[in-house]
């Protein structure tokens, strides 16, 4: 049986190189003998039942035009969410899993609600690289949103900032890690920058403990060497 990665609104939501989340963890399963398939949904399309599912970046742009679309997904989300299903969304994918969004210029779009957190825009863009401490090491990418976002306190960051602005340049944390779903402000594309959080990734979706070692000491040095030169 192969793997399932979904990939939601590949279209709209992918900036920065997000895709290469899904190639990051495609190649890291079949370099470990696993049969692969990448599953693009879009817009008002279902979420079919899945290993890992993936979200990207998106400006406010894109978020306005999947706005409606999030909004008739949120059940299936909500429903995947809290059932422990395993899930990566990223920047604009991350804010779409929380209540709502309220841009800089005031315009709320009102979001999935599957988590209880909600995102507000801010004028002065947080941009820049962010190193933060998670339970899987230190994790690093690049960050470039308007949107501040604030977690409830029953939430769990996915970790706390180093270095670099996280959720909302306030608070000192970042992202979000609720039960196997992932939300996180790291662009880069986050994972072939921190081969570790990839596997903890793939470890959750196929419920093991333990993988069998790849060789993979060039993405190693590579996270090493720019979690150095960003803290
Ligand atoms: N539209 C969002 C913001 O600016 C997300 C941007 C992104 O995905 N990089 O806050």
């Amino acid at each position: 049986m192969a793997v399932k990665i979904l990939h939601l609104y590949p279209e709209e939501m992918n900036l920065y190189g997000d895709k290469g989340n899904v190639i990051c963890l495609k190649k890291r399963l079949e370099a470990r003998n696993y049969k692969v398939d990448v599953i693009n949904v879009g817009m008002g399309e279902r979420i079919p039942d899945f290993d890992i599912l993936f979200i990207g970046g998106g400006q406010d742009k894109e978020m306005s035009i999947v706005r409606r679309d999030v909004r008739r997904k949120a059940e299936e989300l909500s429903y995947y969410i809290h059932s422990g299903k395993t899930v990566l969304a990223i920047c604009g994918g991350y804010q779409l899993l929380g209540e709502y969004y309220k841009t800089a210029s005031a315009q709320v779009i009102e979001l999935s609600g599957a988590l209880p957190f909600f995102t507000e825009g801010a004028k002065q863009r947080l941009i820049g690289n962010v190193v933060f401490e998670s339970p899987f090491g230190k994790i690093v990418g690049f960050e470039n949103h308007s949107g501040k976002t604030y977690i409830a306190n029953e939430l769990c960051p996915l970790g706390r900032v180093i270095s670099g602005f996280g959720n909302n340049g306030e608070d000192s944390t970042e992202g979000v890690l609720y039960k196997n779903t992932f939300g996180t402000y790291a662009h880069g594309p986050v994972l072939p920058k921190n081969p570790m959080l990839a596997d903890e990734i793939i470890k959750r979706a196929l419920q093991v403990n333990e993988l069998p070692n790849i060789d993979d000491e060039l993405e190693n040095l590579c996270h090493n060497s720019l979690v150095s030169r960003f803290t």
